[in-house]
């Protein structure tokens, strides 16, 4: 029986047998499954959410353990995908949830389609490109969403229940890139992550549950030395967001550049070149030109010249072992050719 395995959170006034209800019948869309959604997407499970559609580009490596609570070492030599592993952790957890994997990269399209189920958007992101995305999504959607971030020994996380102000009341644009550290370079330690995904897992809750707030908070934590700040954001008329109601990210005007060096990572990911590929007819071609090839659904794994390259159903290729764009392309093109 749901009601008493969640017997503990219906006993509190807050939710009672009414807000599970309404948990059991939300959907929500977890965006990024590193350390924060990891902690995100674990929380909501055990929480009774009903169906939570678990978004990742990733695989995981041996340098996410540290932090990214819901893997483990042979899902990093078997370098699965984010949002499978995932997926089958949380399974074994709550069997009753339906889990939805989605390995891809979150353009606008995708968000869009692949999204639009999601009465939450919960961010488990590590980069400012797809928050902005959320953003968009959201306020030109009226949906609420939480944003959650965290480096180093900080974190800070904020809700925004529909109509009440936006990310882009709070910060109009996002730092340019290079100007913000990343866990790579600031490194970050694990449980000051897993204090602002789990405060980001609560809003969640709340915002779920219909006891939205009247106006957005932002929360500020240092993990080290248990310094919190919590201010108001106030809604600006002018937000170009929730004010203009001008959606650029999720337009396709502005967004990632075209390859990238994956964040914290060695690795570059080459998104799609439009049509989605044939992973059967691909194998085939590697098959007996290169080491390491492995087909598992929705995925080709191979490797070149101390590289590891993932062929996604989408059409994106994950180059792993550098952070060249062009070694990378030039390995795919090698390999798969052109
Ligand atoms: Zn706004």
């Amino acid at each position: 029986m749901s009601e008493s395995r969640h017997a503990r959170q219906v006993a509190l006034p807050v939710i009672g047998a009414e807000g599970q209800r309404r948990l059991s019948r939300a959907t929500v869309a977890v965006v990024g499954l590193g350390a924060l959604g990891s902690v995100e997407a674990e929380w909501l499970v055990r929480a009774g959410v009903g169906r939570l559609l678990l978004v990742d580009r990733d695989v995981v490596e041996t340098t996410n353990l540290q932090r990214q609570v819901l893997y483990t070492e042979d899902d990093a030599a078997r370098g699965r995908p984010k949002a499978e592993a995932a997926a089958a952790r949380l399974r074994a957890v709550d069997s009753a949830v339906d889990l939805v994997p989605l390995a891809l990269d979150l353009g606008p399209e995708a968000a869009e389609e692949r999204l639009a189920e999601a009465d939450l958007l919960l961010d488990g992101t590590d980069n400012f490109e797809t928050r902005y995305l959320l953003n968009d999504l959201a306020v030109a959607t009226r949906r609420p969403w939480v944003y959650a971030g965290a480096v180093g020994i900080h974190g800070a996380v904020a809700a925004f229940p529909v109509g009440t102000g936006c990310l882009r009341c709070l910060w109009p644009e996002p730092p340019p890139p290079g100007a913000t550290p990343t866990c790579r370079d600031a490194g970050v330690l694990g449980p000051a992550v897993g204090a602002v995904a789990s405060l980001a897992a609560a809003q969640a809750v709340r915002l779920l549950v219909g006891d939205a707030p009247e106006a957005p908070r932002l929360l500020h934590l240092d993990a080290w030395s248990l310094e919190v700040h919590a201010v108001a954001v106030p809604r600006d008329p002018e937000c170009p967001a929730c004010g203009a109601r001008r959606f650029p990210w999720l337009d396709g005007e502005r967004g990632r550049a075209e390859a990238e060096p994956v964040c914290g990572s060695e690795a570059v990911q080459l998104p799609a070149d439009g049509a989605r590929p044939d992973l059967v007819a691909g194998a085939r071609r590697l098959a007996g030109r290169v080491e390491g090839l492995e087909t598992t659904a929705g995925l080709v794994r191979w490797r070149h010249r101390g590289l590891e390259l993932y062929l996604f159903a989408d059409g994106r290729v994950l180059v792993r072992g550098t952070r060249d764009v062009g070694r990378a392309r030039s390995a795919l093109a090698r390999t798969l050719g052109c």
